[in-house]
């Protein structure tokens, strides 16, 4: 059996119990080498086989996992963040259907969510946001037109843009150009959720000047939108005329 697991932002603490408890019962580990922190590989039992994907292609992790899974080997494949958010594991699962080998998936705390708790912001802000946008630039791996930077900043909802620190010039452009007035506050999470995690705030005028001041260059999270203002109508949830199936109005 496969379990494809999703390790946390990076605090060893934030993956989930049961990812742990596969993760130390594993035979084989294959990591991605890049972003998952190497404290969590120190839970694996003595003798454990321990893989770096960063430097193996498809072929090689499909062909490790085969050999593993020959010699009835229990196989961790540990991601970081959340598997399904750019952790190219489609791939990887329909290799593992055409060959008939059993996998599941074990969530995890994506970093866009970790940023959110590093900001101490809420994304769904009522009559600001009730939308959250996942993304990227375009870099190595491009982006269909109709998802462009510039087409989704059109709806101005609260975007976290993964995989593009390293273009905030560009980034900024577009978002200005799809719509976001200038003054829209923007924030950067470095490394949300480890010890040197750090935090730059801004606004779509100045933010590209204060990363690079930071020296971010990597492992950041951009994060858009209204929300980061401090202005929004309270929510309806905890609302005393607001009533629902758990609380009756009071009286
Ligand atoms: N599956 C991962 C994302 C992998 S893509 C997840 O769910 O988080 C790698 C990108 O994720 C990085 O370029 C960066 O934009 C973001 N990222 C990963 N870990 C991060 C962290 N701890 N803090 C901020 N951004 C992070």
């Amino acid at each position: 059996m496969v379990h494809i697991i999703g390790a946390g932002p990076g605090d060893p603490e934030l993956i989930t119990i049961k990812g742990r408890r596969l993760l130390q019962n594993a035979d084989v580990v294959i990591y991605a080498g890049s972003l998952v922190n190497p404290v969590l590989l120190e839970m694996t039992k003595k003798g454990c086989e321990i893989h770096n994907s960063a430097s193996m292609t498809l072929d090689e992790v499909i062909a490790c996992i085969e050999k593993a899974e020959a010699k009835h080997l229990d196989v961790v494949r540990l991601h970081t963040g959340d598997p399904a958010i750019y952790g190219a594991i489609q791939e990887q699962m329909d290799e593992l259907k055409k060959r008939h080998i059993d996998f599941e998936v074990i969530p995890g705390v994506s970093s866009f969510l970790a940023s959110a708790a590093a900001l101490q912001q809420e994304y769904t802000l009522p009559e600001i946001s009730q939308t959250v946008i996942v993304t990227r630039n375009a870099g190595r791996t491009p982006v269909p037109e109709r998802e462009s930077l510039k087409a989704l900043a059109t709806h101005q909802a609260t975007m976290c843009i993964f995989l593009s620190i390293q273009m905030i010039e560009d980034v900024v452009k577009e978002l200005i150009d799809g719509g976001y007035p200038s003054d829209t506050p923007i924030a950067i999470v470095q490394k949300a959720s480890w010890p040197e995690q750090k935090i730059v705030r801004g606004t779509l005028t100045d933010i590209a000047g204060k990363v690079r001041e930071a020296g971010i260059s990597r492992t950041a999270m951009i994060v858009v939108g209204h929300c980061l203002d401090t202005e929004y109508a309270l929510s309806k949830l905890y609302d005393p005329s607001f009533t629902h199936m758990y609380r009756k109005a009071h009286e």
